[in-house]
């Protein structure tokens, strides 16, 4: 059994009802500016799951300025 809970808060999708584990962290505003989803938390960074950021990259179309998620 792998434990998560012990040092590192685990950081989920910020899209709601998501849940996944986040892997990418990108602007919140361009995030929302570019998709029609609901975004949880307050940081100016917007974390994405693996398929959402799939879904965000496909529908913007650029890949500049983004960042991976750094721990
Ligand atoms: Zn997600």
């Amino acid at each position: 059994m792998r434990r998560t809970r012990d040092d590192a808060p685990e950081e989920n999708c910020h899209v709601s009802g998501c849940g996944q584990p986040a892997e990418r962290s990108l602007s919140r505003k361009k995030v929302a500016d570019a998709m029609d989803w609901t975004l949880t938390g307050e940081d100016k960074r917007a974390l994405l799951c693996k398929a959402h950021y799939k879904d965000y990259k496909k529908a913007t179309k650029e890949d500049r300025k983004i960042e991976s998620l750094r721990r």
